[in-house]
């Protein structure tokens, strides 16, 4: 058993722990209230994503669909500062990777980029925090490997063909960075048509990337 410090015993009764879903207080060192984790649906899939210029299709491994109490809370995590669902959300994503990609053969974790003018805005990437836990929790190392070069227009405000051309070229690998040959887990909050998904796999098989898979929280039904 692993014992709590003072510190966290102090900070737990000062700022308790909420359910990421519906922000019940739970129990220290719980993220998730009983009755949201009877209740929330797993739809557990993989979904495939073609990259026609590639010839190539990939997986998108993903736990929830972005509905209802799933999707308040990833508005709450994305643009609210619930940063620490990260934990939560990391955790799922790695069990359910775990169980996808069997024998898991990855080299690293990336994640999708946001730009740098978002990111001083926000000032984090959801993306990014999640695949760091994750990257973690599966025994991985965690490297950025692409950057976003553009602001273009949110995905979710356009059609499947706009969106495809909304992402064209946005997305570039960073410099110097060690891609060759790596079997990679991208990462990205959440997944719709696999625009984004197959516009940053493509830039990382380009720059010579042996093979790309992903994950996501959740997918939203178009
Ligand atoms: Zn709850």
């Amino acid at each position: 058993m692993k014992f709590k410090s003072l510190f966290d015993v102090i900070m737990d009764l000062i700022f308790p722990p909420h359910c990421v879903f519906c922000s019940k207080v739970v129990p220290s060192g719980s993220q998730v209230c009983e009755k949201c984790d009877a209740e929330i649906l797993r739809i557990d899939a993989v979904k495939r994503i073609y990259i026609p210029n590639m010839g190539e299709t990939i997986l998108c491994a993903v736990p929830y669909l972005y509905q209802d109490k799933v999707r308040q809370s990833i508005i709450r995590f994305k643009f609210y500062g619930q940063k620490q669902f990260a934990a939560f959300y990391a955790k799922k994503m790695a069990e359910h990777v775990l169980k996808s990609y069997l024998p898991l053969r990855f080299d690293a974790v990336t994640s999708v980029p946001i730009s740098a003018e978002r990111r001083r805005l926000r000032g984090y990437n959801q993306s990014e925090l999640i695949a760091r836990v994750a990257a973690k929790q599966l025994n991985l190392p965690y490297y950025e490997y692409l950057i976003k070069t553009a602001d273009n227009k949110e995905q979710h405000k356009l059609n499947k063909k706009e969106r495809n051309k909304n992402v064209k070229g946005v997305y570039k690998a960073i410099d110097g960075r060690d891609i060759a040959g790596k079997n990679i887990l991208l990462i990205d909050d959440i997944v719709t048509t696999g625009a984004t998904l197959r516009e940053c796999a493509s830039v990382l098989l380009q720059s010579g990337a042996q093979k790309v898979n992903c994950s996501a929280i959740a997918e939203v039904l178009a």
